[in-house]
């Protein structure tokens, strides 16, 4: 049964929180029958998955398009390849990374001769995977390949805000996938919050942080696992000894206004060498019109704020900052087509309003230093973000990265890391616990269960008596 959740824009089935509790012991019912036992069956789960996948391509496209304007070229790229990747990275090497892993270390001991030491790496049981709307297919879809590799069963909660791609999301793992390894849920935050009554082995939640904060208590209440990849304002820090700012422009207004700023790892604030700034912000601007055109409200390419409260959110921090407005393009805000133009924010002090949260918007503060410690204490007196950017030499780069902490670090570039799946992504402390892709996925989502194997016969009885009592001889 299901029940119809208006929304703002798109409709979207939401499951009745009173079938929450059956869907969720039904997945602890068919793990505890072995249905993700072998390796053979996980397989043909990804194999279903890649297949549901490709045959939904076309819509689930169209669904992030509508949710979030974002260009298809972008989600292809960033979201549909990206899954596709990793499912078949799982394929190619699932077998070889679940292999128990025997272990030579410790077997000199004494007393420990002649055993059998191996670490296998087993399901954690069923896992609950929350995802957020910004990249509404990638977040929700590339945790659910580590957890089903592993052997688990899930329950996969989309976002509500991105109503489409959920709905888009859902059809494309249900009608493909076994529903005894995965069921969706769908819906906001009562869904969402009795979801967190529930037991699960696992806990995996992508989005803010006052969110992740419940999320960790209910995996606190299970003592289970949680995975947070949350936020934070990630800054670029461009120093004087870079020897060319046409890149720097580039990269930095290419990570700025992709998705139009609502991405994990955009670049949230702009701090600068005294010396640099003329010259860098033009260069930023233009680098905006090259990318968008004059009007980037006329742009297929350009993105549109999720939905009115964030516009409304970001609108209300740009009107409070005291700095000042570098202008990009004559284009207004538009609330009935949740528009926000590019802008950047010059002269912008520590304590601005626009300092205050992660902006998640096109919107990029402006704010000057004199010395490479100064950059490193703004840094440092926010909580650690995301990703953090350099543009400097390689000294001065490495003395920022050994003096500051973050979730993920880039010289020279920015949000490349994401690509990856080789590399763990996470963030640390305010940013998000623990990581995943690629082989790390598999790592969060299984348990590193240590056997130990001895034979009964040694050391033979009489002689295994050091490890017992009576620890001294008797006294006579
Ligand atoms: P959101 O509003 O989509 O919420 C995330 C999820 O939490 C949704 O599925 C939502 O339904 C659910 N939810 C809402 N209230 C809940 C509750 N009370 N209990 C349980 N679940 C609840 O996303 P958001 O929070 O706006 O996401 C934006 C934030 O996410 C930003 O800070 C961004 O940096 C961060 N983010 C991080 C990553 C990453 O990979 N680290 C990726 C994308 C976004």
């Amino acid at each position: 049964t299901t029940v119809t959740g208006a929304l703002d824009k798109g409709e979207l089935a939401f499951t009745p929180v009173e079938d929450i509790g059956g869907i969720v012991s039904g997945l602890h019912s068919s793990f505890a029958s072995g249905v993700q036992h072998s390796l053979a069956s996980r397989k043909e789960q990804l194999r279903a998955m890649l297949r549901g996948l490709r045959e939904e391509k076309r819509a689930l496209l169209d669904a992030i398009y509508h949710d979030i304007h974002k260009p298809q070229a972008e989600s292809e790229v960033t979201e549909f390849s990206s899954v596709e990747y990793e499912i078949g990275l799982f394929l190619d090497n699932i077998d070889a990374w679940s292999r128990a892993e025997c272990l030579s270390a410790g077997l000199q001991q004494p007393v420990m001769l002649l055993s059998r030491t191996e670490v296998r790496r087993e399901p954690l049981g069923t896992v609950l995977i929350i995802g957020a709307w910004n990249f509404p297919l990638r977040l929700a879809l590339l945790p659910v390949v580590g957890a089903v590799a592993a052997g688990n069963c899930v329950v996969l909660k989309p976002s509500e805000l991105s109503s489409h791609s959920a709905a888009a999301v859902e059809r494309a793992v249900t009608k493909y996938m076994d529903p005894a390894v995965i069921r969706v849920v769908q819906g906001g935050a009562e869904q969402g919050i009795e979801l967190l009554r529930q037991k699960f082995d696992h806990f995996f939640y992508t989005g803010g942080a006052a969110v992740g904060r419940s999320v960790a208590r209910a995996a606190a209440d299970c003592l289970a696992g949680v995975t947070l990849e949350l936020g934070g304002k990630t800054p670029a820090i461009v120093h004087a000894d870079v020897p060319d700012l046409g890149p720097v422009a580039t990269r930095i207004m290419w990570s700025k206004l992709s998705n139009a700023g609502q991405v994990c790892v955009s670049v949230d604030h702009l701090l600068v060498h005294r010396s640099l700034k003329d010259k860098l912000l033009p260069l930023l601007a233009e680098v905006a019109t090259s990318m968008y055109g004059e009007s980037p409200k006329l742009s297929s390419d350009y993105g549109r704020i999720v939905n009115a409260r964030h516009w409304q959110r970001l609108m209300g921090v740009l009107g409070a900052t005291r700095g000042t407005r570098f202008a990009i393009t004559d284009d207004e805000p538009d609330e009935g087509d949740r528009y926000i133009p590019p802008v950047i924010i010059d002269n912008v002090k520590p304590d601005d309003s626009l300092m205050s949260e992660e902006l998640f918007g096109p919107i990029l503060p402006v704010i000057v230093y004199d010395t490479l410690d100064e950059a490193v204490a703004l840094v440092n007196a926010g909580p650690q973000p995301l990703a953090l950017y350099v543009f400097a030499g390689s000294a001065a780069a490495e003395h920022v990265l050994s003096h500051t902490r973050s979730g993920c670090a880039v010289v020279n570039d920015t949000m490349l890391n994401v690509a990856s799946h080789v590399a763990p992504f996470g963030g640390v402390g305010n940013s998000g616990v623990g990581n995943y892709t690629g082989r790390h996925s598999l790592e969060t989502f299984t348990h590193s269960r240590y056997v130990l194997k001895r034979p009964l016969w040694f050391p033979a009885p009489g002689v295994d008596t050091v490890r017992m009592p009576p620890y001294s001889a008797p006294a006579n």
